[in-house]
């Protein structure tokens, strides 16, 4: 459903300490996601602003930033709606708030049809500025930033791996752990798993960045996608193993496949990351940029080989 079509009263929100979460329609389903606004003594940014920002846009709350934890396209649909105050991202992805070539850049399409759909796409449903129409003054920060609201901080925790600049927020306003908020962002926690198939996604640093978050502590956790708000330290702990945990099944479900030499082709078409026989829009090219991260670090680590364009397991 487009947001305009929204009855904004329909969709959910719930007030965290200064944080109050604006859920997305079906809890942040994709194209949807939550987003949130964190309200200081003296100031107040708005997070990640996503279609679900777009349905409430005759309701919005005065904000001084919007501070995006990457810059895909669902993470950023409600930006342009924020024109007069600065746009903030890693310097890694921040090229996506620049230019909507900058943001295709990010997913690393080659230039044709799929390319061009996808664009269009990012400008139409996603509400991207068009060329030429004011885009907010850019602002980048790192690892480690902290912004201060007053009485709340905001402290960037880069997690590569979804995208290069991907970066989860730790919210403190005291020093109990029931006064802290983590924003998961795009490390969603969900069924379909970790997702690493873009250009500029990498499956190793995806992993390091979950070992880094099993390392923090708080009370609050929330996901852009379908889980929204969790609470407590071990339900967010268990729910991460499980996640992670998806992609040695990845993996070793690959393994037992090339047993025999195969093709990507092939490979893709048996698909790992989605459900066999599921088509649509990007999945095959999402399915071999996630694969071939896999089959190259094991074809590094001497564990298949590369032959004549297919890959198969090396015994013994
Ligand atoms: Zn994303």
């Amino acid at each position: 459903m487009r947001p305009e079509e929204l009855d904004p009263a329909t969709l959910e929100s719930r007030q965290v300490g200064p944080i109050t979460i604006l859920f997305g329609y079906e809890n942040g389903k994709y194209p949807y996601g939550n987003s949130f606004c964190i309200q200081g003594e003296n100031q107040c940014a708005i997070i990640d602003p996503s279609l679900g920002i777009v349905a409430r846009k005759n309701g919005l709350p005065e904000v001084d930033m919007v501070i995006h934890s990457h810059t895909h396209e669902d993470h950023i649909a409600g930006t342009h709606l924020f024109p007069d105050v600065p746009w903030y991202a890693h310097y890694e992805d921040a090229l996506g708030l620049e230019s909507i070539e900058g943001l295709m850049e990010i997913y690393g399409l080659p230039p044709g049809e799929t390319y061009d759909a996808f664009l269009r796409n990012i400008e139409s449903a996603f509400y991207f500025p068009h060329s030429g129409s004011s885009v907010g003054q850019v602002r980048k920060f790192e690892e480690g930033h902290v912004f201060d609201f007053g009485g709340v901080t905001l402290e960037v925790l880069h997690t590569p791996g979804h995208t290069r600049g991907h970066c989860c927020f730790l919210v403190r306003w005291g020093d109990s752990p029931d006064k802290r908020f983590v924003y998961l962002g795009d490390i969603e926690l969900t069924g379909f798993g970790p997702y690493y198939g873009d250009a500029w996604s990498n499956l190793e640093d995806f992993e390091s960045s979950m070992k880094r978050l099993e390392t923090v502590d708080a009370q609050w956790w929330l996901t852009f996608h379908h889980k929204g708000l969790i609470e407590g330290r071990e339900t967010f702990l268990q729910m991460l193993e499980k996640f992670s945990a998806m992609i040695g099944d990845r993996e070793s479900r690959l393994l037992d496949y090339i047993v025999e030499a195969r093709t990507l082709d092939e490979i893709v078409a048996h698909r790992f990351v989605y459900r066999p026989g599921q088509t649509g829009f990007l999945t095959d090219w999402t399915e071999q940029g996630s694969m071939l991260q896999h089959l190259d670090r094991l074809v590094e680590a001497g564990r298949v080989s590369h032959v004549n364009g297919r890959y198969q397991v090396n015994q013994g």
